[in-house]
């Protein structure tokens, strides 16, 4: 092997394991992604569940309060009686007409409180009645939304558990991979791909920088087209190399 043929291969290598970071790189990068994004899903899923138990919750408030209602409006109703009771115990001992009608019309006054009284109680029995049937439908709404909420965050867990392992474990390979390149390339990919949006290995087509769009020389893009020589751009710094690209899907093989 003569020197200029075993340094393109060394240089064929090391793109080739640039490009492997790269992608690993990326791999790790969505992972980190799909991570963080993992316990808001759960709290936003929560919440929402919170809001529906705040139904559940107003309802029975509301149940409360029309039972304590009610339960004033006995009272009420049982004071009136015995006010009524106790103002026609004076009916035997009355001596003039103008009290006799004046008992008269105490009671006919007791009367309409005890029937205004009857009135609300029906009505407040009525509503309760009414609440009272809506509330297992919507403990059955609120018990099978738990469940499914239970069910999500579970899924969710294991997602998270999966791709924390995932993510292990594409650092691990990652590393591996830094041990094969040379480390003043490593150097210089770390540099760009903090500098270049994550993207520190880039494809060419033609003649142009995917990049940065740029184009370079026929000459550069003939050597990047070849994998046999390390180019890096002249405008944006990233390494070259070349991905063809995927053959375009045809109309009918994309299903609509
Ligand atoms: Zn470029």
């Amino acid at each position: 092997m003569n020197e200029e043929t075993e340094k393109r291969e060394k240089e064929r290598v090391q793109l080739r394991n640039l490009v492997e970071l790269q992608k690993k790189d990326n791999e790790i990068n969505d992972l980190e992604k799909n991570l963080e994004i993992i316990p808001g899903q759960i709290a936003s899923a929560q919440k929402e569940l919170e809001g529906k138990k705040g139904k559940l919750n107003a309802l029975q408030e509301e149940i409360d309060s029309l039972k304590k209602q009610r339960s004033q409006l006995e009272q009420d109703a049982k004071a009136e009686a015995d006010h009524m009771a106790k103002t026609k115990s004076k009916l035997p001992t009355v001596k003039t007409n103008k009290e006799y009608t004046a008992i008269l019309h105490e009671t006919d006054a007791i009367q309409t409180k005890i029937t205004e009284i009857e009135d609300k109680e029906l009505e407040v029995m009525e509503l309760l009645d009414s609440k009272d049937q809506e509330r297992p439908g919507l403990e059955a709404e609120f018990k099978g939304e738990e469940d499914q909420f239970n069910q999500y965050k579970q899924k969710k867990e294991a997602e998270q558990a999966r791709v924390q392992k995932e993510l292990e474990e594409a650092k691990a390979q990652r590393a591996a991979l830094v041990k094969e390149i040379d480390p003043k390339f490593i150097t210089r990919y770390d540099k760009i791909r903090k500098l270049r949006e994550n993207v520190a290995v880039v494809s060419i087509k033609g003649d142009t920088c995917q990049g940065c769009h740029q184009n370079m020389q026929p000459q550069v893009a003939l050597e990047v087209r070849a994998g046999e020589r390390l180019h890096q751009c002249q405008s944006c710094d990233r390494f070259l190399c070349y991905i063809p690209e995927p053959e375009p899907q045809t109309e009918s093989a994309v299903p609509k």
